[in-house]
């Protein structure tokens, strides 16, 4: 059976104090919740991060990584030094990193099979742009998505993968898609999984939504019977907001 999972991405947001803050406001006040709750803070305050949320059952992700073991790669993480500070998930193909850093699926089957080689999970985003939803094309973009990223896998590898449905029109646009409009994207995604794969790994893969998620709208998007959780960017700067999310699931 899939799990529900609530994860936060922080993105390039809080100091190291304020990272502390919040993780233990987290650690506090959702010691115990259905969901699984994973948070993904900036690469400097990974290691302050899984500190603070040790004595906890959130999980620290980070938001990006290198493909490469090591190297001549400026600026960039790998796998080993995740795992070295016991980061074990990685967000990729997050919206911001396909747009302003021009990272593509071919690039990102790269960074996807780095990380299985290294046996981290995977939140795994994709989605339309408003141009290609208005044009009716929204299907065939996330299915050419996930074909070009991902469909190069064994339908084992998916044990370690969550994908995320993140519509780009919906993302820090406080536009979300409608619950309808998710569901019927979630269910497509799993056709298309099972038409690839087969029904059981379909079923128990874990599909998040993410765009403008609050509290005000969780517990609907959250109540549709493919939508398994949400990336939350947004409204995980705030504890009291993150876990009202939490909460709706
Ligand atoms: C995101 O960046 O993954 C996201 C969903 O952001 P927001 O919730 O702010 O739309």
């Amino acid at each position: 059976m899939r799990t529900k999972i609530v994860a936060g991405n922080w993105k390039m947001n809080k100091t190291l104090q304020e990272t502390e803050t919040l993780a233990a406001e987290l650690a506090a006040k959702l010691p115990d919740t259905e969901a699984e709750v994973i948070v993904a803070p900036t690469f400097v305050n990974l290691t302050a991060a899984v500190r603070s949320l040790e004595n906890s059952t959130i999980q620290v992700s980070a938001q990006n990584m290198h493909f490469a073991e090591n190297g001549a790669f400026t600026g960039e993480i790998s796998a080993d030094m995740l795992l070295d500070i016991n980061v074990e998930v990685v967000i990729l193909g997050h919206s911001e990193r396909r747009s302003h850093f021009g990272e593509t699926d071919d690039f990102l089957a790269k960074k996807v099979s780095a990380a299985l080689a290294k046996n981290m999970r995977i939140i795994f985003c994709f989605g339309e742009e408003l141009e290609d939803r208005k044009s009716g094309n929204h299907f065939n973009i996330v299915e050419s998505q996930l074909k070009n990223a991902l469909f190069n896998l064994d339908a084992s590898a998916f044990k370690s993968i969550v994908l995320a449905y993140e519509p780009v029109w919906a993302i820090g646009t406080g536009e979300t898609a409608s619950p309808e409009q998710a569901q019927e994207m979630h269910a497509f995604i799993r056709e298309t999984m099972a038409a690839k794969y087969d029904n059981t790994t379909a079923n128990n893969i874990s599909i998040l939504y993410g765009g403008s998620v609050k509290p005000a709208n969780a517990r609907e998007i959250f109540s549709k019977p493919d939508v398994d959780g949400g990336l939350i960017g947004g409204a995980a700067l705030n504890s009291d907001d993150f876990i009202a999310i939490v909460r709706a699931i």
